[in-house]
């Protein structure tokens, strides 16, 4: 399933060279970076405002591809 906000989302690397999603004003980072995964594992990336504004959004992935966004952001 391709979903429309898929187009939107651009995988880069931030400053400390940790993996993270860019989708319109938002960045996600992996919520869980303890080991390195298969590609074909889903993937859970967390907003990057997660802690100072208790965002709640998150995207889930599997591979290159989104399957699931929550788009319960606290702040703009
Ligand atoms: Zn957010």
């Amino acid at each position: 399933m391709v979903l429309a906000y898929c187009a939107e989302a651009i995988f880069t690397t931030s400053s400390r060279g940790t993996t993270i999603i860019r989708l319109g004003n938002y960045q996600f980072y992996l919520a869980h970076r303890s080991k390195q995964m298969p590609e074909s594992y889903k993937r859970h990336w967390v907003c990057t405002r997660v802690r100072s504004r208790a965002c709640r959004a998150t995207i889930m992935t599997v591979g290159d591809q989104i399957v699931k966004y929550r788009n319960e952001h606290t702040h703009v």
